[in-house]
């Protein structure tokens, strides 16, 4: 049910942001305020029972359900930033990019070492930015509770690279 609403509002943009890329479109999603809640709803849901200390959620649309999330469990929202984005003292996180790296930034005192952090984002690719969270956020003395997604985009095979660091992992469109 969720899953039909969600893919019917997010849009194809071909050739964004660059030539050749079909870039999946969230935003009309973030228009349908009872959408809104039924994907926060279906995420809550599926965390029944978790133990979770912490959201960790990924610039940008990463932000959007990760924060309400974090609030409805009762529990910090930790910001994952691009590098220079975060005005306290960071760790940060180079990691390989198909062409070049990229860094990632978390705040040195977002949560404690021991938490249990889910890590949040729109949409699964290749996997690559939450492996790299990941690493950070264990290299920070945290342990990755598990992740979740609006959706997944199946044919790139993320999941297979993410089930190793934790196999609690929420879809809810794919
Ligand atoms: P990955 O690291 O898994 O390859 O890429 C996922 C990251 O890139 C996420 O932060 C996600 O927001 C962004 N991303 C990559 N492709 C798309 C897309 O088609 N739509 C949206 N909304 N985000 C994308």
């Amino acid at each position: 049910m969720i899953q039909q609403q969600i893919k019917a509002a997010i849009r194809d943009i071909h050739d964004f942001p660059k030539p050749g890329i079909i870039f999946k479109d969230i935003t009309p999603i973030l228009k349908d305020p009872v959408l809104c809640e039924g994907i926060s709803d279906a995420f809550l849901e599926k965390l029944k029972g978790a133990q979770i200390d912490g959201i960790a959620g990924i610039e940008s649309r990463g932000f959007l359900f990760g924060l309400t999330l974090a609030t409805q469990l009762g529990v910090p929202f930790i910001p994952v930033r691009k590098a220079g984005k975060l005005p306290f003292k960071v760790n940060q996180k180079v990691y390989e990019l198909e062409y070049g790296t990229a860094t990632i930034e978390i705040h040195t005192d977002a949560f404690t070492p021991g938490d249990r952090i889910l890590i949040h984002d729109d949409l699964l690719a290749t996997g690559g930015t939450v492996t790299a969270t990941s690493q950070l956020i264990q290299e920070m003395g945290g342990t990755v509770a598990g992740f979740s997604f609006v959706v997944g985009l199946s044919f790139l095979n993320g999941i297979e690279k993410i089930t190793p660091i934790s196999d609690n992992i929420i879809i809810l469109a794919d």
